[in-house]
């Protein structure tokens, strides 16, 4: 059992390549934490630096009490899952779960409790003679994640490890993951650049760009309350609508977009004082934009816009509308059936409105978490 600690963390490739900026973060013990963000943001450098198979150019990493910058990646108490498995095709199931500890020059019945453990927690006891070639590919994944239970770390660290699996998979692989984090008790952290898998894997998230940390917290926090205008437009599917405009010189509180205004809730105001007569966005996610006859009790204003598009899902339905240059998305339960025809009186709820400041891109609104 252990926490990992992030203080001032640097990587510099050569070539002045900046990977990662200055990291500060604190995993606590049996924490989930994943690491998210676009290709290239510097999530898997982060983890190889934890890991070890990749040097800190500045800062320190501790695991539980102790600085382990030069400590060998062997001896930090981590396991890794690759997103590629790295399975030895020539040895079967167990032989690859056993490998590491004969290296450890474990005993072989401890060996063998392990291994057995790991393939009954794993549902892989079937295929203990197998080789990695006769699996499907949410086998070999768990093969690969048994690799790392047998060593009983103190620390999971998991790089993208559902990538190469279909949908569907990856969807019951989530699942599995969740239940062996649950059942195991040990702090893991975990790459990903697929935002629904850190929201519901993580207890934490950590959002990153640029190699820099945008935002960590608890996953509906970071929906709620994103820090800034990339978290906004990162985290949500689909994504926050965000409109140009600015805060009125005179009101605060008056947003002036190019196609409607908005008064925004009082609770607002001390926010927004500092911005008046400024450049923002104003951001709205899309089940916050109701239809005519859906709104809140209460809520009087409203945007016009005419549907461009829809994608019925089933349970609900994508409505893609425009009102001039202004295009926008609204969720709408399709078992109303609505109408979504001719001219759209469309109610934003506008207490979970965010404005960002444009130059910035900081959410002015947030709450302090
Ligand atoms: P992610 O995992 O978020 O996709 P990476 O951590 O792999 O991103 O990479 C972060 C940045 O560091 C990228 O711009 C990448 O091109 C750069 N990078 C990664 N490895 C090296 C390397 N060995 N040498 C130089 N630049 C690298």
């Amino acid at each position: 059992m252990a926490d990992v600690t992030l203080e001032g963390i640097y990587k510099i490739y050569p070539g002045d390549v900046t990977a990662v900026r200055d990291v500060n973060l604190h995993v606590n013990d049996k924490e989930f934490v994943v690491l998210v963000g676009p290709s290239g943001c510097g999530k898997s450098t982060t983890l190889r630096m934890i890991a070890g198979l990749e040097d800190i150019s500045k800062g320190t990493l501790k695991i539980g009490e102790k600085v382990v910058n030069d400590v060998n990646p062997s001896n930090r108490d981590i396991a890794m899952v690759f997103q590629d498995y790295a399975l030895y095709p020539h040895m079967s199931v167990y032989e690859n779960m056993a490998f590491s500890l004969k290296l450890r020059k474990f005993a072989k019945t401890e060996i063998d409790k392990r291994v057995r453990e790991a393939a009954r927690m794993l549902e892989l006891e079937e295929y203990l003679e197998r080789k990695p070639k006769a699996l499907s590919g949410g086998q070999r994944q768990r093969v690969a994640m048994g690799r790392a239970v047998v060593r009983e770390p103190s620390v999971f660290l998991f790089d993208e490890p559902l990538s190469n699996l279909d949908a569907k998979m990856r969807v019951s692989m989530r699942a599995e993951l969740a239940d062996l984090h649950q059942r195991l008790q040990t702090t893991m952290i975990y790459v990903t650049h697929d935002q629904i898998e850190a929201m519901t894997l993580g207890d934490r998230i950590v959002v990153m760009k640029d190699g820099v940390i945008q935002q960590c917290d608890a996953p509906l926090d970071v929906y709620a309350f994103p820090e800034n205008e990339f978290v906004a437009r990162f985290i949500g599917t689909p994504p926050m609508n965000l409109f140009d405009g600015a805060l009125a010189a005179d009101n605060p509180l008056l947003f002036k977009g190019n196609t409607f205004e908005v008064t925004l809730p009082d609770s607002m105001k001390s926010a927004l004082q500092a911005f008046a007569g400024k450049k923002v966005l104003f951001g709205i996610r899309p089940e916050d934009m109701k239809l005519e006859g859906q709104q809140d009790a209460g809520s009087e204003q409203s945007l016009s816009a005419t549907l461009h598009m829809k994608e019925t899902l089933g349970n609900e339905l994508i409505a893609h509308l425009r009102n001039g240059d202004d295009q926008f998305l609204c969720r709408i339960d399709a078992h109303s059936r609505p109408s979504l025809d001719g001219e759209l009186k469309i109610y934003p709820v506008l207490e979970r409105a965010h404005i960002f400041d444009a130059e910035s891109g900081k959410n002015i609104t947030k709450s302090p978490s």
